[in-house]
């Protein structure tokens, strides 16, 4: 692993610092989490099944979710309701959070990772039709910074060879794909609400599942595999004949994103008007390139504004003078020697691996701040 370049530690909060990341909470969360408190319910009750129908309603056009205790989580529960088997193979991404595939890992299932795209990040989808084969199992993919991947052409070549897509949306929530929202289109789709996510509980996760056949069993995969409403209706004599873990949502969690909900139009107009100012000042920039911008057939859900910088390292540097915090957020998976350990065979990748840059964007942060970090970057580095 090189180390010669080093991301700048953590900024701290205050003294004018804009900050990289920031958590929103809703107003009503404090209020929901203390009403929770007070009742029988506090692991997974009936607040859990009012988060998973609120969400799905608005994200996932009323396909079934089930709500757990991480995005890990709701991964992993996806990769085992997808059937793969140790042996199998799957294209996932290669820039992603480590998430999406350490669950294979525990699985035994062999992880072929698709290069990026230039232009966006995502996962290309001419790589991933030569690397398909008979041996694949699934294509994941993962809309980086809230873009949708090229959903069509990735569809196409899953259809082609009979096997599922499986959505990885933690960065997501409200984007849409040719008019469909990110939710409702693949067999599977993943979100998390991990701190800095569009919508947090501290941590948690939501799947959504096409086959309305196989929710019984995801229900019952996320609590050991027992039947959870046979067991609460009295019947103690239940078998378990799937092995399932402690993969559950409480009702602490889901009340504070109950309360995420109700504020999520506002936060994503929001992250919207900050990342369009980002976009509008930053498109012309000598040494500077936008990643994920311009784009009609698809809305962005702005969870990150992702630049690549020739001197990638100076700028930052140049950012932190001004109180600016950047970091590169997600780092190439096949970088860590658990995932195999890079072999310089994703061209793209490797073409911009030290160039990338996140900066800042969350709720806390106004129009005024981030026209001053387009300033600053503008200003030269
Ligand atoms: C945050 C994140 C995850 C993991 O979600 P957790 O809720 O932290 O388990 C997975 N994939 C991506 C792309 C993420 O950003």
């Amino acid at each position: 692993m090189k180390t010669t370049q080093n991301d700048l530690p953590i900024m701290e909060v205050g003294n004018e610092n804009i900050v990289l990341f920031h958590p929103h909470i809703a107003k009503n969360a404090t209020k929901y989490v203390s009403e929770t408190l007070e009742t029988r319910w506090i692991g997974q009750g009936p607040k859990v099944e009012r988060f998973e129908k609120e969400f799905s309603e608005k994200f996932c056009r009323g396909l079934n979710t089930v709500a757990v205790g991480s995005g890990t989580d709701a991964l992993h529960l996806a990769y085992i309701l997808a059937g793969l088997q140790p042996g199998d193979e799957v294209i996932a991404p290669v820039f992603t959070c480590t998430a999406t595939n350490i669950p294979f890992l525990y699985m035994g299932v062999k992880i072929v990772f698709a290069d990026v795209q230039k232009n966006t990040l995502n996962i290309d989808v001419e790589h991933v039709k030569e690397l398909v084969n008979e041996k694949t199992k699934a294509i994941v993919c993962v809309h980086y910074g809230g873009l949708p991947c090229d959903m069509d052409e990735i569809h196409q070549v899953a259809k082609e060879w009979g096997i599922p897509v499986i959505e990885d949306a933690a960065h997501a929530p409200g984007s849409s794909y040719r008019g469909t929202p990110v939710g409702a289109i693949s067999e599977f789709t993943m979100f998390s609400f991990q701190a800095i996510k569009h919508i947090t509980t501290g941590d948690g996760g939501m799947l959504s599942i096409k086959d309305k056949s196989i929710l019984a069993k995801a229900e019952r995969i996320r609590w050991f595999g027992i039947d959870r409403c046979a067991k609460q209706q009295g019947n103690w004599e239940n078998d378990i004949k799937e092995i399932g873990y402690k993969y559950q949502m409480t009702d602490i969690a889901a009340a504070i994103g109950l309360a995420a909900l109700e504020e999520f139009d506002e936060i994503s107009s929001h992250r919207r008007k900050l990342f369009e100012i980002y976009e509008q000042n930053l498109s012309d920039v000598d040494g500077l390139h936008f990643i994920g911008g311009g784009y009609t057939d698809r809305v962005h859900a702005a969870w990150l504004c992702t630049i690549i910088a020739e001197k990638r390292i100076d700028l930052q540097h140049k950012l932190r003078e001004f109180n600016i915090e950047s970091n590169q957020v997600h780092y190439r998976n096949d970088r860590y020697t658990i995932l195999g350990g890079r072999r310089n065979n994703l061209p793209n990748m490797d073409a911009i691996e030290d160039k990338y840059l996140v900066l800042p964007l969350h709720t806390k942060l106004t129009e005024e701040n981030v026209y001053h970090v387009c300033e600053v970057i503008k200003s030269g580095w």
